[in-house]
C-alpha cells in the first residue's frame, strides 16, 4: 500500500487528538471507493448464484402466494446473512390470481379454441360472446377514427404499434389500452402480442389495480395477424370465458438499511420489485434488478462503506399488480411524516449491463452523473456513460416521482431475447448472462455510493405545484389521468 503524505499528517493529528476526543480514520476519496466496489464485486459477487438458487428453489414470486412469501423470506435471510439491518414492511392488498380461461374465435356459429392467457384484474367470472372489431393499435386516435365502433362488441388491439401507423405514433401501456376499450363500451378486449412464435404475455390490464369490468385476454402474434386478415373477408366473433380470484392478501416489502455517517436523516432508496408473474420464474423481471440490489448491499457492508446519507435497499412486492408495495411505502412514509427524508429513488427493473443512467426527467442532475460516470468509465470503459432525461411510468419509481422525489434508473444494454420474454412464459434463468448482472452490481453500486455520499444532491424534491408542471412537461398527464393518479383537478 502506498502511503500518501496527507494520510500521515491526519494520522499524526489523530494520535495527538485521539486521546482527547476520539478519532476516525480519514475518509477515502471517491475514486478509491469506486475502485474498491469494482474489485469486490468482481471477486465476491453472489448475485448470479443467489438468483439461480432462488429461481430453482422458489419458482415464480407472485405476490400473495406461498411462493411470494418464500421470496420475501429469501430476501430477508440473504440481507441478514450479509450482516445488514433488515426489516419487513407488511401491507395488505386485494390481490388477483388467474383461474381458468377459454377463448374461442371464428365466424358466427363456427368458433374454435385459441390459446390465450387472462390479463390481470380481469373479472372474477366472465362469459362474453360478441363480434370482434379491429381497433388497430387501440390508442386514442383509433377510437376517434371509429367513434362508437366497439360499443357492445369485442375490441381487438395490437400490443405494440402496427408498422402501417403514422410516423411518430406513441404507444400506450396495455392497461391504458384496456381502459380506452372500457370507456368506449367494449364488452371484452383481445390484445395480440408482438413476440413471434405465439409467446403469450400476462400483466395487468388495470390502470389503478382495481378489477376491470370486462375480460381482457392476450393471444399470440400469429393468431392476431391471421384474425385481422379473416376479418377483412368475413365478420369474426369471439367467446371469452374465464374465472379468476380476487381476495385480500398480505405481503411484505423487505428493507435493508445502511445508516448514513453524516446525514442519517436523509435517505437514498435503491429499490426494485421482487415479485414476478406466475407464467415463469421471473428471472429477468425482476430477478435481474433485485438480486443485483441485494449484492450491492452485500458489497457495501463487506467493504464497511459509510456514505454520508442513509441507504435503504428495498425489495418491493406487488409491483406487477399495480405498484402495490411502493405505493404502500410512500403512503406509510406520508402517514408517519418521514417522506421528506427520502431524497432520491434509484429504481431497478429488468436492469442489467448498464451503460449509463436514465435521470427520470431531471436534466439538472446530468452534470453530476456525467462526472461520476466518467470516473466509472475510467475504471471500465464498458460503462459508456450515457445519460437520458426522459420520464416514464409503470414501475416502483412512480409513487415517489408523484411526490416530487427525484428518480432514476440504469440504461440497460441487454440482449433482445430478454425483452421478448417480458411477462411471458419464457422468463427463466437461462436468459441470465452472469456478466450482465455483475456489471449492474458494479456500475449501479458505484453510482449509488457517489449519490449517497455527495456533498450536494444533484436534484431536489419538487413542490406539489412543481410536480404538476413536471408531469405536464414530460407528457405524462394523460397517462396519469387514465391511471387515476392525476390529483391536480381538471
Ligand atoms: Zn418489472
Amino acid at each position: 500500500m502506498k502511503t500518501n503524505p496527507h494520510m500521515k499528517i491526519s494520522l499524526g493529528i489523530c494520535l495527538l487528538a485521539g486521546a482527547l476526543w476520539g478519532c476516525e480514520a480519514p475518509k477515502e476519496d471517491l475514486d478509491t471507493v469506486l475502485t474498491k466496489i469494482n474489485k469486490d464485486v468482481l471477486a465476491n459477487s453472489k448475485a448470479y448464484q443467489t438468483l439461480e438458487d432462488a429461481t430453482s428453489t422458489i419458482g415464480h414470486r407472485l405476490t400473495g402466494t406461498a411462493n411470494g412469501a418464500a421470496a420475501e423470506e429469501y430476501a430477508y435471510n440473504l440481507f441478514a446473512s450479509y450482516g445488514l439491518d433488515v426489516k419487513y414492511q407488511p401491507f395488505e392488498v386485494v390481490s388477483w390470481t388467474r383461474g381458468t380461461i377459454e377463448t374461442q374465435i371464428g365466424a358466427e356459429g363456427k368458433l374454435e379454441y385459441l390459446p390465450s392467457v387472462s390479463l390481470a384484474h380481469s373479472p372474477v367470472e366472465a362469459d362474453v360472446t360478441g363480434e370482434i372489431v379491429d381497433m388497430g393499435n387501440g390508442i386514442q386516435a383509433d377510437y376517434e377514427a371509429k367513434p362508437g365502433a366497439v360499443k357492445d362488441k369485442i375490441a381487438l388491439v395490437y400490443i405494440g404499434i402496427l408498422p402501417d401507423s403514422p410516423e411518430g405514433t406513441s404507444n400506450l401501456h396495455r392497461s391504458e389500452k384496456a381502459k380506452l376499450a372500457i370507456d368506449n363500451g367494449a364488452k371484452a378486449i383481445i390484445i395480440y402480442n408482438q413476440v413471434k412464435d405465439k409467446v403469450l404475455l400476462t400483466g395487468t390490464a388495470s390502470v389503478d389495480g382495481d378489477l376491470i369490468p370486462i375480460p381482457a385476454v392476450c393471444i399470440g402474434y400469429e393468431d392476431g395477424i391471421a384474425l385481422r386478415e379473416k376479418m377483412k373477408a368475413q365478420k369474426q366473433f369471439a367467446r371469452v370465458q374465464m374465472t379468476n380470484t380476487s381476495a385480500p392478501i398480505k405481503a411484505r416489502n423487505v428493507i435493508a438499511t445502511i445508516k448514513g455517517s453524516e446525514l442519517p436523516e436523509e435517505k437514498i432508496i435503491i429499490g426494485g420489485h421482487l415479485d414476478s408473474w406466475d407464467l415463469a420464474t421471473g428471472a429477468t423481471d425482476n430477478g435481474l434488478g433485485t438480486f443485483a440490489i441485494m449484492d450491492m448491499a452485500r458489497s457495501f457492508k463487506q467493504l464497511g462503506l459509510k456514505p454520508k446519507r442513509t441507504i435503504e435497499f428495498i425489495m418491493f412486492m406487488g409491483e406487477e399488480q399495480g405498484l402495490l408495495g411502493s405505493r404502500a411505502y410512500v403512503e406509510e412514509a406520508k402517514a408517519n411524516g418521514t417522506l421528506d427524508q427520502v431524497k432520491y429513488m434509484f429504481n431497478q427493473d429488468m436492469s442489467g449491463n448498464p451503460i449509463g443512467m436514465n435521470l427520470g426527467g431531471r436534466t439538472e442532475a446530468e452534470a453530476f452523473f456525467k462526472e461520476v460516470g466518467q470516473k466509472i468509465n475510467g475504471i471500465d470503459s464498458l460503462y459508456s456513460n450515457l445519460t437520458r432525461t426522459g420520464a416514464g411510468l409503470h414501475s416502483d419509481h412512480q409513487p415517489f416521482m408523484l411526490e416530487g422525489v427525484p428518480t432514476m434508473s440504469p440504461i440497460s444494454n441487454l440482449n433482445a431475447d430478454i425483452f421478448l420474454c417480458y411477462h411471458a412464459d419464457c422468463d427463466d434463468f437461462d436468459l441470465i448472462v452472469e456478466e450482465h448482472i455483475l456489471n449492474n452490481v458494479r456500475f449501479s453500486g458505484m453510482v449509488l455510493y457517489a449519490l449517497a455520499d455527495a456533498d450536494q444532491l444533484p436534484a431536489a424534491k419538487l413542490s406539489d405545484e412543481e410536480t404538476k408542471t413536471f408531469m405536464q412537461e414530460k407528457g405524462l398527464e394523460l397517462k396519469l389521468r387514465l391511471g387515476g393518479d392525476w390529483r391536480w383537478g381538471m
